[in-house]
């Protein structure tokens, strides 16, 4: 059946491709019910992944270098005894047979009924072992993913569609933990029916640079697996089983944006400037070290924030000092002296840490989040404050504190600094003695009251996508409040320009990395305002300076002072038309 549904663009681009619905938060859990000539298949591709996890499992004791911890081989015994029980390699045959389960679905099914009974077993050793189980179960999905089915087609038993990057997720949410599972998967698209345009997982979607649309409500139910879907990010349209006028259109347009896109490219070495000739700083956003291909892509002047969170997420344990240092020694030294902007933990609210601070909280986004949890946690501070400053030595490192709003938390930052500075130079360990700190801007508290932050920082950063969610009241992360997210209304205008501006003239370096630094359509307005830093995903960043290197800085100035003069949100959008024309 054809039909069309409505969501919020989060990435843009047109992708056609089959659906690939996702049940829960976990990408490797597909969930559907399959239909009953298609049961041997799904059985045959369930043992298939068994018997390939089995094999790796053996792989990883052959090539086990003689001097390994003896534990080690006895947790590969152990993974094997548990593959080999009949409760995991053989009940979920019969769910895949009884109840017409997809594979995943079954074995994932079987491994909480599991799980749960572990669950119960007083001895904290064993109870431990159902790690072992869903790190087992872990190896076998992996393996069904990677696309075990006999003619290697989809669910269902369609073939899968020619290209890889073809298929299309369909879900009812993703966290942010799940997006970063997409940086390994090539998938052709996404569509989930919570979220809003800036939850964190748009904002990855976004850096992957495919078409993706949030809040449509109830896709995940009206989709069927292997529909033929386009995924239009431009229009924040999806069309569900097209005519093929319509298909034939898309193609069309498809293939003009990624013209334009190619077009882009040109621009990477020319030096980003207004035509006055005003330089204007073009930084790159990156989650991961792996987003480094990306930002040297895009020619970006350097790393204007890093997500340091995404690196706790999608793991059981936290990462060590020495594993945070080489990650950030790894961006410093690829950006090869050009400034890269280090950003201190900002966990909590959506991007929640598998049995970190994921206690349950009234309302995540006012509570311990950021230099608030990092504050609480000082072990876990200081250890990154020493990572990063150990990095320092190899690179332009500056450090950025995030949802700063009180004069006492940037004085105990600066002190923890301090204290990850003594106990390097007990340890004769260098760094940079003379780093640069700098803070967020996102907090309205922390625009209005402004100068305490430019006394105790070297630099600042405007977080839009927190500005607003506080300034405004409405939650990133919730569609059902999606529509109230406004990037241009008065109040939020009035505390970036007042931002910018204030900051320009106490001499204080100033940029924007939140969201609003990407969209094109709002470069002009920034840059009347007085911006000339703007920090971006790399995706993003060249469409930004194709914008900037045809602003007339003499026109922009005037008209964004009137935008922020206007009071109707009907002429704010006249205007920025014309600011824009
Ligand atoms: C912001 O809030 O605008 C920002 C850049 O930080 P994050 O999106 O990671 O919260
Ligand atoms: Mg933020």
């Amino acid at each position: 059946m054809n039909f069309v549904l409505h969501g919020v663009a989060v990435s843009a681009g047109i992708t056609i491709g089959n659906a690939h619905l996702v049940s829960s938060a976990r990408l490797e859990a597909a969930h559907y019910e399959i239909a009953e000539a298609a049961v041997p298949g799904e059985i045959f591709r369930f043992d298939a992944a068994i018997a390939r996890a089995r094999q790796e499992l053996s792989a990883i004791e052959s090539q086990m270098a003689g001097d390994a911890p003896a534990e080690f081989g006895a947790f590969i015994n152990l993974h094997r005894m548990i593959l080999a029980d009949s409760s995991l390699s053989h009940a979920p045959r019969e769910l895949i047979r009884e109840r017409h389960m997809n594979a995943e679905w079954a074995l994932v099914q079987q491994m909480e009924k599991l799980v749960a009974q572990f669950e119960e077993i007083e001895d904290p050793y064993l109870r431990e072992r159902r790690q072992d189980i869903e790190q087992v179960v872990e190896r076998v999905l992996k393996a069904l993913q990677a696309g075990l089915r006999p003619g290697g087609g989809l669910p269902g038993g369609e073939p899968l569609p020619s290209a890889e990057g073809n298929l299309i997720v369909i879900a009812h949410d993703l966290s942010p933990a799940d997006m970063i599972l997409f940086k390994r998967h090539k998938f052709g698209g996404f569509v989930t029916d919570a979220g809003g345009v800036t939850s964190h997982t748009a904002i990855v979607a976004r850096s992957l640079n495919i078409p993706a649309l949030v809040g449509l409500h109830h896709a995940r139910q009206m989709i069927r697996e292997n529909d033929v879907v386009i995924v239009d990010g431009i229009q924040g349209v999806l069309v569900v089983d097209p005519d093929p006028v319509v298909l034939g259109e898309y193609r069309l347009r498809q293939s003009q944006h990624g013209l334009e896109r190619q077009k882009l490219k040109r621009l990477k070495s020319t030096p980003s400037a207004t035509l006055d000739g005003t330089p204007v700083e073009l930084f790159a956003n990156i989650e991961l070290p792996q987003d480094l291909g990306d930002v040297q892509e895009s020619g970006a002047q350097g790393v204007g924030l890093f997500r340091t969170e995404f690196l706790f997420m999608n793991r059981k344990a936290l990462p060590s000092e020495d594993e945070q240092f080489e990650a950030y020694r790894e961006v410093a030294k690829a950006m090869d002296g050009r400034p890269v902007v280090i950003r201190t933990l900002d966990l909590g609210a959506d991007k929640a840490i598998e049995g970190g601070n994921s206690v349950e909280m009234p309302n995540p986004a006012l509570g311990l989040r950021a230099i608030r949890y990092c504050l609480a946690e000082p072990q876990l501070f200081l250890a990154q404050l020493r990572a990063i400053l150990r990095a320092s030595k190899f690179g332009h490192v500056k450090i950025l504190l995030p949802m700063l709003a009180h004069a006492h938390e940037i004085d105990q930052s600066l002190n923890m600094l301090k204290q990850a500075k003594q106990q390097l130079d007990d340890k004769r360990i260098d760094y940079d003695k003379a780093i640069a700190v700098g803070g967020m801007i996102e907090v309205p508290a922390a625009a209005l009251a402004l100068p305490m932050f430019m006394r105790k920082l070297d630099f600042l950063s405007i977080g839009t996508n927190d500005l607003i969610q506080y300034t405004l009241a409405i939650d990133r992360t919730d569609d059902a409040v999606a529509h109230l997210y406004d990037p241009l209304h008065p109040a939020v205008l009035h505390l970036i320009a007042h931002t910018i501006q204030a900051a320009n003239r106490g001499g204080t370096p100033i940029a924007v990395c939140g969201e609003m630094a990407g969209d094109p359509g709002l470069t002009r307005l920034l840059l009347g305002f007085g911006l000339r830093n703007f920090s971006m995903h790399a995706q993003q960043l060249l469409a930004i300076k194709e914008r900037v290197l045809r602003t007339n800085l003499a026109e922009a100035q005037p008209l964004a002072q009137r935008v922020l003069r206007q009071s109707d949100p009907a002429k704010t959008r006249e205007l920025l038309a014309k600011l824009n024309s």
